[in-house]
């Protein structure tokens, strides 16, 4: 499976209706489920040495329609690193205070520092997506700020953070099931939410909104389009970018300012 067939090219138009919500990159569920396994160990390990390291940062941006699986995402892809080494981040609709700002200051706050993962369950995108589609912001300032955001994460690149952006697509078919399963099974009914219902029937008007934020595609901040509806390939394919990443970032243990031959631990007699 090659991940990169994912991936949106810099200056790439994305028509999303091409892109496939239900790929299973050639596997079946069993050998799918068996493979991440081991690159849950995998991945255990890099997160180590980016931690000891602590010279770079990772920026893990996911973004999906309600239902489209942010959370399992979370849950089960980072679920198996250090939480001492991992920051989740989830962004709601911004408080008084955040409105009070430009849209990237609450992002910029929760950006990870030198040695982390950071993880952000929606983000800066919010504010070129629901926002279009409600109409809060007019054309000229949804491109502005695709613009500010180009330079917000250029500038993060450039200060040792790199970026990778999954956006989890899932059909409306796959959505449907989602959401009848949370009204179904009442320890989901706390996860059922109605406002997602108005949002549901916008889904041309988010598809545009989508194809339009994924034009922020660039080499150092690439987006991936996730086929989704299969809950086990998202984990797959999402873990398999990032293992690509942390090897491309190659952290290094630090070099040790002792000889440990030479080193005597103390014996001492505790009464
Ligand atoms: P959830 O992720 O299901 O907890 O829902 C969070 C809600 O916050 C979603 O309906 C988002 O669209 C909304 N939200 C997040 N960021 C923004 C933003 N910048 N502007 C407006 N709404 C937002
Ligand atoms: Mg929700």
């Amino acid at each position: 499976m090659n991940p990169d067939r994912y991936r949106v090219k810099a200056g790439q138009n994305v028509s999303l209706q091409d892109w496939a919500t239900d790929d299973d990159g050639g596997y079946t569920k069993e050998e799918g489920k068996a493979l991440l396994a081991e690159y849950e160990t995998e991945l255990a390990q890099w997160q180590e040495r980016l931690y000891a390291e602590s010279k770079q940062a990772l920026l893990v941006v996911l973004q999906a329609r309600d239902a489209g699986g942010k959370d399992g995402t979370v849950k089960q892809v980072f679920g198996s690193f250090n939480p001492n080494g991992v920051q989740i981040s989830n962004f709601k609709v911004p408080s008084e205070e955040e409105q009070g700002h430009d849209f990237l200051w609450r992002i910029h706050a929760k950006a990870p520092r030198r040695g982390t993962i950071g993880v952000f369950n929606r983000s800066h995108y919010e504010d070129v997506l629901v926002t279009r589609v409600h109409d809060l912001i007019d054309t000229k300032t949804a491109k502005q700020r695709l613009d500010q955001i180009r330079h917000f994460e250029a500038m993060l690149t450039e200060n040792g953070t790199q970026i990778i952006k999954f956006y989890l697509h899932i059909s409306p078919e796959e959505q449907q099931e989602r959401l009848q399963a949370r009204l179904d099974d009442e320890t989901k009914h706390w996860k059922f939410n109605e406002g997602d219902l108005a949002e549901r029937v916008k889904w041309p008007e988010y598809t545009k909104a989508y194809e339009d934020a994924l034009t922020t595609s660039t080499k150092d901040a690439p987006w991936y389009v996730i086929p989704a509806d299969r809950k086990w390939f998202r984990d797959l394919l999402i873990s398999q970018v990032l293992l690509a990443k942390l090897k491309e970032m190659k952290p290094q243990y630090p070099a040790t300012t002792f000889d440990p031959k030479q080193v005597k631990i103390p014996n001492i007699e505790v009464k």
